[in-house]
């Protein structure tokens, strides 16, 4: 688990460090904690005279001013634990630790009376010191209670303290009390959930709902950091069981709007860099296409092919090529009519041909639509389902069959965002693309497919 990973830093630092208990407690530690610290050299040996079972407690200064990092070890071999927590000078916040640990510890001990005394049980409190550069700690607790080698509960709970006041922090102290703000943050959670690619296999995604519904208790286990707060979920809520608790960080940069001022995060924006989407119409080809594809990929540049069904069906392989570049594909009809003027079910015929055979040939969807000669309206929109994209930059390329007017149209006409439209069955066009290219590059534009242009 990514959280374990993350924290035995200085603990084994400080450990290192502490007194005459020393010993012992290393391997207690290491006969409980099962860790792969090579640098610990030595190896548990459980036929060694038996020790009088006995809990050390010490107590250290963590890297956190302000903040100690108590350690009990009990190398009792029915109950061994390890357990870490951290205190500070504030009796409410250390109190409320000192609870959590207690329960956790009776629970564990409780257990001491059955008879099953295999030496696989163990507790390990375990916990991550985070901080907000406000000076806000949260203190993520982790803890595993295995009772055999198949039945362990795991657990993650959050404390936070202010180091100036000794209050902790809540949620509705981060979004302003404001309940609205919270209903907003809960969107972006959710949101976070169902996309990320760590729960991909495990999330169960009927389940996502109640824990995060926008209430002030659903959100009191988390994390904050200058750069995120980090929701934390038992084991079983909204994933399986067996992958152990969820952990699910949000950037702040995404809860911005929501946040209270003090926790607001500059944005950094990327430079708007200018953008221009080319379009080729009319094809695949299997002479110019080819070309145009070799252009395209000496300018690493992304394109979009509107393409007719027709050819697709002619050309395979020229098609497959160009989704291969990872290029955009449009359906551009199956026979080039001009679409107004037909009929409901030959209109549907042709759009819905093209995209049937876009996605046979090439595995890809064609997931954008230009009507032959920009012939459209609502009925044709109704029945493409796609976006209807036109062009602002019309290179005639059709009608000069010429390189050099081609780049002028280009010159003359290109600006950020735009759309150019050309054919990729014309000789001339896959002639004067390079120069095209050329162009537009030495002018600061980078090449896009029309769907990653932001208004198109
Ligand atoms: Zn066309």
């Amino acid at each position: 688990m990514k959280f374990k990973k993350r924290k035995r830093r200085s603990l084994w630092i400080d450990i290192a460090f502490s007194s005459a208990i020393m010993a012992m407690t290393a391997i207690a530690l290491l006969l409980i904690f099962n860790t792969s610290d090579s640098s610990t050299s030595a190896s548990p040996n459980k036929s060694a005279k038996a020790p009088k079972p006995e809990v050390s407690i010490n107590s250290t200064d963590s890297t956190f001013p302000g903040i100690k990092i108590v350690t009990e070890t009990s190398n009792d071999l029915n109950t061994p634990f390890a357990i870490q927590y951290p205190q500070s000078e504030y009796t409410d916040f250390n109190n409320r630790i000192v609870e959590y640990i207690s329960q956790w510890k009776a629970r564990y001990l409780k257990t001491n009376s059955s008879k099953n005394s295999t030496t696989s049980k163990e507790l390990n409190i375990s916990f991550e010191t985070l901080q907000h550069k406000s000076g806000i700690y949260s203190f993520v607790m982790f803890t595993t209670l295995s009772m055999s080698a198949n039945d362990s509960q795991s657990e993650i709970r959050t404390f936070h303290i202010q180091p100036e006041t000794g209050k902790g922090i809540t949620m509705a102290e981060l979004v302003g009390r404001d309940v609205e703000k919270l209903k907003r943050t809960a969107k972006v959670v959710r949101d976070h959930i169902y996309q990320n690619p760590e729960f991909k296999d495990i999330l169960l995604a009927e389940n996502v709902w109640k824990p995060t519904e926008p209430l002030w208790r659903n959100y009191r286990n988390f994390a904050l950091t200058d750069k995120s707060i980090i929701f934390y979920y038992d084991a079983g809520v909204f994933t399986k069981k067996q992958a152990g608790p969820a952990v699910v960080e949000v950037p702040l940069e995404k809860l911005n709007p929501f946040l209270a001022k003090e926790f607001q995060v500059k944005v950094t924006q990327k430079p708007a860099g200018k953008k221009v989407a080319l379009t080729f119409d009319d094809g695949p080809d299997p002479k110019s296409t080819v070309r145009i594809l070799k252009t395209l990929k000496k300018y690493d540049a992304k394109a979009t092919f509107f393409m007719l069904g027709s050819r697709v069906e002619y050309y395979p392989e020229i098609a497959q090529q160009v989704a291969e570049a990872g290029h955009e594909l449009g359906n551009h009809s199956w026979n080039h009519p001009s679409l107004t003027k037909l009929p409901d079910k030959k209109l549907y015929d042709e759009v819905q041909g093209t995209t049937d055979i876009v996605k046979q040939v090439t595995g890809q969807p064609a997931t954008v639509f230009r009507p032959p000669y920009g012939a459209v309206n609502d009925r044709v929109r109704a029945i493409t389902n796609l976006p209807v994209v036109m062009w602002d930059v019309d290179t005639l390329d059709w009608k000069h069959h010429n390189p050099q007017k081609l780049l002028a149209k280009v010159k003359a006409h290109t600006r950020n965002g735009s759309i150019i439209l050309m054919h990729d069955i014309h000789k001339s066009t896959a002639d004067g693309l390079d120069a095209v290219l050329a162009y537009l590059q030495s002018q600061g534009y980078s090449f896009v497919t029309v769907s990653e242009l932001e208004n198109y």
